[in-house]
């Protein structure tokens, strides 16, 4: 077994018998739309979370800086570090977060997809990042995530793999025929680093026209959730972070999705998931974008 997997697995049993991590229990139920078996959570304690947000924002607490000692897993690199969410949904949903504060509506670096790299290598999962409110980030902190696949008996999975055998397996940006939202997505090589996962991200921002040459450091121009496996990378351009007060981040777009209640989860069978993606995400005419090469 590998070290980062003993820390999480250490950190967990300390954070549970300490009383600091809140993990949610949720009901849930499939909605195959379009093939795909989208995992629907219905989370009723959801205010729970949110109220103990609110009151950190309100009293201006970065729950990251100081972080709780509870929750520390361990250092990743000099910039980085690795933490339990206090909330989550999943065990071991890990938390990669910037040691010292840097603002989640900047872009991300290399040294933030080194650390990244760094966990995926040892913990096969989805990878994700909420690039500010409107894409579904609670916390101004720089934070990256990671949920592994399998934990304790249990298994999280990624529905839209379902689909993605229409991915082409060449290392440039692409698009899914069925993905009815702005986005690209780029199959993985199968000894990534940090530093390809870096240019496979700069190739999206440049595929969608976030940016049409070198990245200069410092605040993104658009919001957008970027989810990573060992296999690809998929960027998706937001426009608002909710749609009837059903909220979406990078999860979603992965498949899993998430309401507050029974009437929310009825909606959501009424339009269907890809059109609350569809609703969320920017639109445009990707026809008309050119397909940019890798390098
Ligand atoms: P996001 O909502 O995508 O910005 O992710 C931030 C995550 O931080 C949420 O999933 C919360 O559950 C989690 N969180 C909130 N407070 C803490 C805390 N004190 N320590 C660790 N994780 C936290």
């Amino acid at each position: 077994m590998n070290e980062l997997l003993t820390k999480i697995q250490h950190t967990t049993r300390h954070a549970k018998q300490a009383g600091a991590l809140h993990s949610l229990t949720t009901a849930q139920e499939v909605i195959v739309d379009h093939g795909i078996p989208f995992v629907v959570r219905i989370l009723e304690q959801l205010d729970r979370k949110e109220n103990y947000q609110a009151k950190q924002e309100k009293a201006k607490v970065n729950p990251f800086l100081p972080y709780e000692q509870d929750l520390f897993v361990c250092d990743l690199t000099p910039h980085h570090v690795c933490l339990l969410n206090k909330f989550n949904v999943v065990d071991h949903h890990i938390l990669i977060i910037t040691r010292e504060f840097q603002p989640q509506e900047t872009w991300l670096m290399e040294a933030d997809f080194t650390a990244l790299a760094h966990c995926l290598q040892r913990l096969d999962g989805l990878a994700f990042y909420n690039a500010g409110a409107i894409a579904g980030a609670s916390q101004p902190h720089k934070h990256l995530q990671l949920i592994p696949f399998q934990s304790n008996g249990e298994t999280f999975s990624v529905p839209i793999d379902q689909v993605l055998s229409q991915l082409n397996d060449r290392m440039q940006p692409q698009q899914i025929p069925l993905f009815p939202f702005m986005h690209g997505i780029i199959p993985l090589p199968q000894d990534y680093d940090g530093k390809i996962l870096f240019d496979c991200y700069l190739a999206l921002l440049r595929f969608l026209r976030f940016i049409d040459g070198p990245l200069n450091p410092g605040w993104q121009t658009q919001a957008y959730n970027l989810l990573v496996t060992r296999r690809w990378m998929l960027l998706v351009q937001r426009a608002q972070d909710q749609y009837e007060k059903i909220p979406v981040n990078s999860l979603g777009f992965a498949g899993a999705l998430l309401v507050r209640n029974q009437m929310q989860l009825s909606l959501l069978k009424k339009l269907t998931p890809l059109q609350l993606l569809a609703s969320v995400a920017a639109q445009g005419d990707l026809s008309q974008r050119a397909i940019a090469p890798f390098e």
